[in-house]
C-alpha cells in the first residue's frame, strides 16, 4: 500500500492499522515522493490525500494514473460533493471522507481491491450463502456442494468477482466465453437462467433491463 498523506495523527494511524493487518505500507507526506515511490515498488493500492503541501491529490492522481492502472482511493477532509466528483473524473477508484475509522477504511480498500483485481484473484468468493472456490473448483449452496459444468462455474466466479457492479452481457461474451460466440448474448441468457436454477437462488444475479445483470448478496 501507498499512503500519502501529510498530517502526521492519520498517517500515524493509517500506517498502524494497516501494518497491524498483515499490509506493508510506504508513508510519503507529498505527492512528488508519491509518484517517485509508485515507480519503485509493486504498489497494489494507493490511499491519497487531497490536500497536501506542493502538488495536490487531484493533480497527483492524474499524473498517477496516466502511468499506472493502480486502484486508487482518495482520502477527503471535505465532505463536499465537487471534491468526490473530480476525485472520480481524475481516476481515483473511491473516496472515503475523514474522519475515518481505520476499520472503514479497510472494508473500502478491500472493496476497491475486489472491483479492481477480480483477474488476480484465485481464493474463494461468497455471496450470501453461495460460496466458490478457485483453486479446488468447489461451489457451495448453504453448505451443501452444487455441480456446475466449466462455463456455469466460470460464469458463476465472474458474477462473484464482480459482486454490486452491472455488466453487460457484451462484457461477459468477452471475459467467460473469449472468442467462441455460440447463440451470442443468448448463450448468456441460458446459462444465467441455468445457474440461478442449480443454485436455487434466483434473487442472487439480478437481470437489469437493457443493461446486463448484476450479482448480489440479498
Ligand atoms: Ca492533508
Amino acid at each position: 500500500m501507498l499512503l500519502v498523506e501529510d498530517e502526521p495523527s492519520v498517517g500515524e494511524l493509517v500506517r498502524a492499522y494497516l501494518t497491524r493487518d498483515g499490509y506493508r505500507v510506504i508513508w510519503v507526506r507529498s505527492g512528488e515522493e508519491g509518484i517517485a515511490e509508485l515507480d519503485r515498488h509493486p504498489i497494489r493500492l494507493v490511499l491519497l490525500d487531497i490536500g497536501l503541501p506542493g502538488v495536490d491529490g487531484f493533480d497527483v492522481c492524474r499524473q498517477m494514473r496516466a502511468r499506472s492502472e493502480v486502484p486508487i482511493l482518495m482520502l477527503t477532509a471535505r465532505d463536499e460533493e465537487p471534491d468526490r466528483i473530480v476525485g472520480l473524473e481524475v481516476g481515483a477508484d473511491d473516496y472515503i471522507t475523514k474522519p475515518f475509522s481505520p476499520r472503514e477504511l479497510v472494508a473500502r480498500m478491500k472493496a476497491v481491491l475486489r472491483r479492481t483485481e477480480p483477474q488476480q484473484r484465485h481464493d474463494a468468493f461468497a455471496l450470501g450463502d453461495v460460496t466458490l472456490d478457485r483453486e479446488s473448483h468447489d461451489v457451495t449452496v448453504d453448505g451443501k456442494p452444487v455441480d456446475l459444468t466449466a462455463k456455469e462455474f466460470e460464469l458463476l466466479a465472474f458474477f462473484m468477482a464482480n459482486a454490486g457492479v452491472v455488466v453487460s452481457r457484451d462484457l461477459l461474451l468477452d471475459r467467460v466465453w473469449g472468442q467462441e460466440y455460440p447463440g451470442g448474448t443468448r448463450t448468456v441468457d441460458v446459462h444465467v437462467a441455468q445457474l440461478r436454477r442449480k443454485l436455487g437462488r434466483p434473487e442472487l444475479i439480478r437481470t437489469l433491463r437493457g443493461a446486463g445483470y448484476k450479482a448480489v448478496s440479498s
